[in-house]
């Protein structure tokens, strides 16, 4: 987090937990709590809580969005979600590439850059999650795979679109494991995702785009990423659907945001 052009950004995905209640109930305790808080609060609730919990969330630090959309802006896609409907409903952004999305629905990045582009036409922030497999870190060509993910999932879309992307490493291997990457390992990634962004699109780009690190954060290891130079924010999953845990790793950031602010 070494560089305050960039946004440092907390997200929580609560992937298939909390109902409209619940997740209402969670952003009126949590909005209180981060009203000076230095981060951007996200959360990727379920489809059918968005509408709700973005009006609970009216004029709070804490932005709502979506954990996947369809592809295409409308049709004959039953049981499908589309970019526009999820802007109508009080969305700002949507995470796309997750990697339950890419392994459980076998997702591919053509799929996925599809599904980018028409993010950013809608106005929705994309989120663009990739990392790789436990396989893949041991097979040592990890490098090959976050670079293939990044060229694949920004295909065509020109640089001047790219202020309002999101990428987010999460290695498979961490999520939900508890087993988190090492603040090295991580920070050695988000140097080749930021390498692989000056590549294809300029140093401006790569200085500017915030990359999260997702995978098993948990409030002993948060502060400790984020002091990272690459590290810019987190991902959450587990540890975003408890009040306690989503604030206390919220709090400790803001305490080394406010350290370094201090130190300047
Ligand atoms: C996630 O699913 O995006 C995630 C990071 O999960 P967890 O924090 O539970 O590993």
């Amino acid at each position: 987090m070494a560089n305050s052009a960039r946004p440092v950004v907390i997200g929580g995905n609560w992937k298939m937990y909390k109902t409209i209640e619940e997740s209402v109930r969670f952003i009126q305790q949590l909005a209180p709590m981060v009203t000076a808080a230095k981060e951007l609060v996200y959360l990727a609730v379920p489809f059918t809580a968005i509408h709700t919990a973005a009006e609970t969330a009216k004029n709070t630090r804490i932005v709502i969005g979506a954990q996947n959309m369809h592809e295409a802006v409308e049709g004959a896609f039953t049981g499908e979600v589309s970019a526009p409907m999820l802007r109508d409903a009080g969305a700002k952004f949507v995470l796309l590439g997750h990697s339950e999305r890419r392994h459980i629905y076998h997702e591919s990045d053509a799929l996925i850059n599809k599904k980018i582009k028409l993010a950013l036409q809608e106005k929705l922030k994309p989120v663009l999650c990739i990392g790789e497999t436990l396989q893949q870190r041991e097979q040592g060509n990890y490098r090959d795979v976050l670079s293939g993910q990044i060229k694949s999932g920004l295909e065509g879309i020109k640089k001047e679109h790219l202020h309002n992307l999101i990428l987010t490493y999460e290695p498979v291997w961490a999520i939900g494991t508890n087993r988190p990457a090492t603040p090295k390992i991580a920070q050695q990634a988000h140097e080749i995702c930021r390498q692989c962004l000056q590549e294809i699109f300029g140093r401006e780009i790569a200085e500017r785009t915030a990359i999260l690190y997702g995978g098993s954060v948990k409030t002993d290891n948060a502060a400790h990423l984020i002091q990272q130079p690459d590290i810019d924010g987190l991902l959450i999953g587990g540890a975003s659907l408890g009040i306690g845990s989503f604030s206390e790793i919220i709090h400790e950031t803001n305490k080394y945001i406010l350290t370094q602010e201090l130190n300047k």
